[in-house]
């Protein structure tokens, strides 16, 4: 077998075993395909083995791929560092939501974008819930407070939030961000602000898929233990000069 196939076969096994272990239905977890630096061809051959949802963090590789997959139905989100610039980009090329909302700014270019062009987009909030420099965010106090400036911008259906754990081989200190993400959830939700839901947790890559399970992921972003190791370092998609 293909070892991207047997490698999507073993992560949905983690995931299963994720779910049963905490007593959730695993329909409830999507698998989201971390795909940057990965090309077409293997793209696709995760697309046969049933997968469908994809996430890419630059645009430029969204545009390298467009073509290619443009035949197979799949869902796009977009889950990098976002500049104003690239949003005309990200509605041309039909990303379907934005997981990577961390600023007033890009909500409000977004916004001026999609009513120009009569689109709504789904969008999550990512939240920097390890206070780590290196990546992006809100801060977890500010979080609410930007849910609800956004939820004003109405082509913008905000639908959850999304972290990037903390990188650290402390799984204690791992968990501590998924649970902090939840309680921002609940926070927003007890806020009952109009236009906001709060479905959605996208937390969990591959090395830790099964505490975010645990601490209630809708969607976990698994790119390395599928495809194989990057050739570029998790910096370069994840600061502030790219
Ligand atoms: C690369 C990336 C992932 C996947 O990380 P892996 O450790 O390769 O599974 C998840 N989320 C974001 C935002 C990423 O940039």
């Amino acid at each position: 077998m293909n070892s991207i196939v047997s490698n999507i076969r073993s992560i949905r096994e983690r995931m299963e075993k994720a779910c049963a272990k905490s007593g959730r239905d695993p329909n409830e977890v999507r698998l989201l395909l971390a795909t940057k630096t990965v090309g077409p061809e293997n793209i696709k051959i995760a697309f046969q083995a049933g997968e469908t949802l994809i996430g890419e963090n630059k645009v430029q590789e969204i545009k390298e791929k467009a073509d290619s997959l443009m035949n197979i139905p799949h869902e796009k989100h977009f889950i990098g560092h976002l500049q104003t610039n690239k949003i005309k980009d990200i509605l041309k090329y039909n990303v379907s939501c934005v997981q990577s909302l961390d600023r007033l700014d890009l909500a409000q270019k977004l916004h001026q974008r999609l009513l120009f062009e009569q689109k709504t987009m789904n969008v999550f909030i990512q939240v920097n819930t390890s206070a780590e420099k290196s990546k992006f965010g809100i801060g977890p106090q500010d979080a609410v407070a930007l849910a609800r400036q956004v939820a004003k911008l109405d082509t913008l259906r905000i639908r959850g939030l999304m972290t990037i754990g903390i990188f650290s081989a402390e799984t204690g200190k791992l968990r501590e961000c998924f649970k902090l993400l939840k309680n921002i959830r609940q926070e927003i939700i007890r806020e009952n602000i109009p236009n906001v839901e709060m479905q959605e947790l996208s937390m969990g890559m591959s090395g830790d898929l099964e505490i975010a399970i645990e601490e209630g992921a809708t969607i976990v972003r698994v790119g390395t233990a599928i495809f194989g190791k990057r050739i570029y370092p998790d910096s370069y998609y994840w600061n502030e000069q790219q």
